[in-house]
């Protein structure tokens, strides 16, 4: 297997930051969070929160339910020295199974939606997940998020990631995203400002969070035919893309004007596997977990792809997963 197993050297890639609360497995710990509703929990598995079902525990975590909760759970992180780690869906995340140190936030209890029929805005709070939102579109005949129904991911992390399908994408639709800054500032960013290119945007690294997003759409439509192209765009997903499986999409860019998948295929690497991690039949882009396969499993293998696609194409694939925690360095 031409894939180095040169684990000893261990690389981190969060931000890690060794600081005075920092638990082991055995102190289970729930602090409220003064003036919420809130309780920040220590040693949360994370694999709970990610649609690869891997990775270990979260050091502490916590999802508040309003931006005030989310502002103190910043100000909590920040008096004691963690590091913050956002969590949407998870449905774009490999997380280390040594799990994630400092403090996740997650999004997942941010939830409000408005559809304003006089403007055709559609204001939505950065937990909501895309595929309900895409339906719920479709249903009041709101045109302009059919493309996004098999997308599993909630409008903050969709808004960081300039999620696309179907020739579509988030930046052709949004109008502006709220975002918190670690400060308490609540700025109101355009799309212009969000710079947005391929499935990236200058939030990604950022330490600023999504917590709401407007979309312009178009109301009016007859809901039967919009609820009809939802359908059929989720019917493509079915069929091309293994949705039986837990997975992250896509696992590399398209190092365009080649597709990964192609690249992949070509590569004789459909069905590859190392541990329970496999290379997708249906999708060459797609890893997939057979079940029970851990994350250095699913990282081994996007690195053996890695090397194999550049030693046959001479093009490196660079992964659209992003990687939580820590793993092996590369070499
Ligand atoms: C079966 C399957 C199919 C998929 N198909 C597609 C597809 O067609 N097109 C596509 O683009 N993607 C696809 N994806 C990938 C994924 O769904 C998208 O990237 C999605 O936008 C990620 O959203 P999330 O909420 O899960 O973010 P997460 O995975 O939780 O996070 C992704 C990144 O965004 C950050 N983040 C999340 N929320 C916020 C926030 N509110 N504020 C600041 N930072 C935040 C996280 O820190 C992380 O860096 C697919 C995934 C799966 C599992």
């Amino acid at each position: 297997m031409a894939i180095s197993q040169a684990a000893v050297d261990v690389c981190t890639n969060s931000g890690v930051n060794v600081n005075k609360r920092q638990t082991t497995n055995s102190e289970i710990k729930e602090i409220p969070l003064l003036g919420t509703d809130c309780a920040i929990k220590s040693q949360v598995p994370l694999s709970a929160y990610t649609s690869y079902r891997v990775g270990g525990p979260a050091e502490w975590y916590v999802a508040p339910r309003n931006i005030e909760a989310m502002h103190a759970s910043l100000i909590y992180a920040k008096e004691e020295g963690l590091p913050v780690t956002v969590l949407g869906a998870g449905s774009n995340l490999l997380v280390s199974d040594r799990g994630i140190p400092g403090l996740v936030i997650a999004t997942r209890h941010l939830r409000q939606t408005h559809f304003d029929p006089e403007t055709g805005l559609l204001t939505v709070a950065a937990g909501e997940p895309i595929p309900g939102l895409a339906m719920a579109a479709a249903e009041r005949g709101w045109q302009g998020l059919e493309w996004a129904v098999g997308i599993p991911g909630t409008v903050g992390g969709a808004v960081v990631m300039n999620a696309g399908a179907h020739n579509s994408c988030i930046a052709d639709i949004l109008v502006s995203a709220q975002v918190l800054s670690p400060d308490g500032t609540i700025e109101t960013l355009t799309s212009e400002q969000l710079g947005y290119s391929y499935r990236t945007s200058i939030l990604q690294g950022s330490d600023r969070i999504v917590t709401q997003a407007t979309f312009r759409m178009q109301p009016g439509a007859d809901p039967a035919l919009v609820i009809a192209t939802t359908k059929q765009h989720k019917q493509h997903r079915l069929t091309t893309q293994p949705y039986d499986k837990p997975s992250c999409g896509s696992v590399f860019r398209n190092p365009k004007p080649y597709a990964a998948g192609w690249l992949i295929e070509q590569t004789g690497l459909k069905g590859f596997q190392i541990g329970n991690a496999q290379v997708a039949q249906r999708h060459a882009n797609f890893i997939v977990n057979c079940g029970g396969a851990s994350a250095w499993d699913i990282f081994n293998l996007i690195r053996h792809v890695q090397y194999q696609v550049q030693d046959r194409w001479s093009i490196l694939l660079e992964p659209e997963v992003k990687m939580l925690g820590e793993f092996p360095a590369a070499c």
